[in-house]
């Protein structure tokens, strides 16, 4: 789609979708899902053109919020960003759990403010601008709860039509929020590969668009900008460690391809973090694939957690998280419900932060992880609060 109008233009870098499988190049100006290469269906990747540089002054008068990054995102015509105030969120201390910390640096950036209060913001707020530009009225998805309610949000503010599919047992606000926001929300007697099964039959009979975890190029395009601001934020100097809450594990692979960019474009070196995948105990198909060496992952859905943004049985996307995790030299770790649970008292007493239990999960795999010493002394660690703690309190004791 050519943008003739040029005051309007956004000066949007992207070149093509290139798939990171098969290398098949795919045109970014009509609507793509995954790669044609019926051997391969790997998620696409939005490519930029990076060569000529980009002078990184161009942020200093730029709004707080992930279109900070313009250039690196997918949308060409301003008119179409739908934008609630997503991103640039802030990255806080360990302030008074520093007993747990010695003489490591540990940080949380806090995904929790963001609109509908998670990341998913961010991904859906990239993915839903692009729908708008390509002329798409509905749009579908399968969800474990976050996605579903930023889908809805955005797809109100940009006027287009939202389905979502939730597993019954998630907690009802997830599922209110979505009516609220007058989406149509089809509560589902199964998990989100139930879901995920529905909406691809739905979405091919009834020509609707969906955006299910990697079946699109662009919710990736939204959550790499949270490696964007890392960069930004920690003054172009990235941590030595990143612990993530692992799902479907969009954010992981789209900080892994900010990265990426970020040295193409001369942002930064080629120093990288190790990257943790944290997982539930009940589901941990990633973990048992890192540990076993394995390219790809198996089925693994153990039943309910509390967590339920990490109740993804199998990844459509594992090849890449696993790649990630080994080029990254990284980790992967699983944590109980009890000790999720745990951990966001402690971090909500101590900190007064009152995370989601995917969030929390981190605190306590950072936590082994120190203990076994694969972080070494004086190591700079992030942690991804990807969500904030209040949807989910109908499954906590609070006591
Ligand atoms: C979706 C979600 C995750 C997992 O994110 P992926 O990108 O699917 O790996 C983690 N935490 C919360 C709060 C979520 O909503
Ligand atoms: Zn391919």
């Amino acid at each position: 789609m050519m943008v003739t109008d040029i005051e309007t233009g956004t000066g949007s870098l992207i070149k093509n979708l290139t798939c990171p499988e098969c290398g098949t190049v795919h045109n970014a100006e009509v609507i793509n899902t995954v790669c044609v290469n019926d051997a391969c269906r790997s998620t696409l990747f939005a490519t930029y053109n990076l060569d000529a540089g980009l002078d990184k002054s161009i942020l200093l008068k730029r709004p707080a919020n992930m279109w900070r990054y313009k250039e690196l995102l997918p949308v060409l015509d301003e008119k179409n960003i739908i934008t609630l105030g997503e991103g640039f969120t802030p990255i806080i201390p360990i302030e008074n759990l520093k007993q747990f910390v010695g003489d490591n640096e540990v940080f949380w950036k806090d995904e929790s403010g963001n609109p509908t209060g998670s990341f998913k913001a961010r991904g859906l707020s990239a993915a839903v601008s692009k729908a708008k530009e390509l002329g798409i009225e509905t749009i579908a998805t399968p969800t474990a709860g976050n996605a579903g309610g930023a889908l809805a949000a955005y797809a109100a503010r940009a006027g287009v039509k939202a389905i979502v599919y939730m597993p019954k047992l998630t907690p009802q606000v997830f599922k209110d929020e979505c009516r609220l926001y007058g989406a149509e929300l089809v509560a589902i007697d199964g998990n989100i590969s139930d879901c995920g099964k529905l909406v691809n039959e739905l979405a091919l009979q009834n020509g609707w668009f969906q955006v299910s975890t990697l079946k699109e190029p662009y919710r990736l395009e939204g959550k790499k900008t949270m490696g964007y601001e890392i960069a930004e934020q920690f003054n172009w100097q990235l941590p030595d460690v990143i612990f993530y809450p692992t799902g479907g594990g969009t954010g992981l692979i789209g900080m892994w391809k900010a990265f990426n960019e970020m040295e193409q474009l001369g942002w930064i070196g080629s120093n990288r973090p190790r990257m943790v995948a944290v997982q539930s105990e009940s589901c941990n198909g990633i973990v048992s694939a890192f540990n076993a060496g394995l390219p790809v992952s198996e089925f693994a859905d153990g039943g309910f957690t509390i967590a339920n943004g990490l109740r993804v049985p199998k990844p459509y996307a594992d090849r890449q998280i696993l790649k990630v995790l080994r080029e990254s030299n990284g980790a992967a770790i699983t944590i109980s419900d009890h000790e999720m649970s745990a951990a966001l008292k402690e971090i909500a007493r101590n900190e007064g932060m009152l995370m989601a239990p995917e969030g929390a999960a981190l605190w306590q795999a950072f936590k082994k992880l120190k203990a076994t010493g694969w972080i070494e002394a004086g190591e700079k660690v992030l942690m991804i609060n990807t969500g904030s703690g209040y949807k989910y309190l109908e499954n906590i004791d609070i006591y």
